[in-house]
């Protein structure tokens, strides 16, 4: 087996595991393959392993691979911060947006979808830790911001998103999560008639944490891909 089929049986192991231990079906969880400076090769490979999803951070680098590997069924996520003179290709190329942050965004991406194409389904990215450099919407702004975005035509709001602070012990790790849960409770009540379905948290580090606490995709790169390699 190589060494990413293998870390790849890995990872669907890690979430059978940690799902049941959480009480939960083990298919509520879906792998997010996220593939930023990976080669389209190594893409490949993982699709060729029954991977469909794929996460991708910097825009020019993925409208590169999608061309690249169109002869391939991938559902294609864009995960990484969004400038908004740069939405019409994310509108046009992607099946999901994790890091909305802003209105403005949202509203670009909804206005420049393609009619032949699907409503584009959306997350809200939330700065949990509350971090100066980091990008997301505040707890508290998120209500306005998802009555605003549920209005518009061509997107969907499926749910929420975080990168919180790391932390290599188990129970810190749980806390950001299970704000984020709550988060999207409280976001379901106000907006019943939604599919709010999508908590997109967890990476290689937290991924457990991030399933007990209710993760409904999780975001891996470096466990499935080996470290990430900035200088090529
Ligand atoms: C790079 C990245 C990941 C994957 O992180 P790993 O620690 O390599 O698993 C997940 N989410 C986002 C938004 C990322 O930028």
């Amino acid at each position: 087996m190589t060494d990413i089929a293998n870390n790849l049986n890995l990872i669907h192991t890690g979430i059978a595991t940690a799902t049941k231990i959480a009480h939960r079906p083990p298919d509520s969880v879906k792998l997010l393959a996220v593939s930023k400076t990976r080669h389209e090769n190594e893409l490949r490979q993982v699709w060729a392993e029954g991977q469909q999803d794929f996460g991708e951070n910097y825009l020019q680098e993925a409208l590169d691979k999608i061309a690249a590997l169109a002869d391939l069924d991938i559902c294609w996520h864009f995960i990484g911060p969004i400038q908004s003179n740069k939405t019409r290709p994310i509108a046009e190329n992607f099946s999901w947006v994790h890091s909305v942050d802003r209105f403005k965004i949202a509203q670009r991406l909804s206005d420049q979808r393609p009619n032949h194409l699907a409503p584009l389904n959306i997350c809200l990215q939330v700065n949990i830790s509350r971090e100066k450099s980091k990008a997301g919407i505040l707890p508290e702004e998120l209500p306005a911001l998802a009555k605003q975005i549920i209005e518009l035509e061509n997107v969907q709001l499926r749910g929420l998103m975080a990168i919180p602070i790391s932390s290599d012990d188990p129970e810190l790790q749980r806390q950001p999560f299970a704000q984020m849960n709550a988060l999207l409770q409280t976001l379901q009540q106000r907006l019943p008639n939604e599919t709010l379905d999508t908590l997109s948290m967890g990476m290689s580090g937290d991924m457990e944490a991030a399933i007990h606490e209710g993760a409904t995709i999780v975001r891996i790169g470096t466990a499935l891909f080996g470290p990430r390699d900035y200088s090529k």
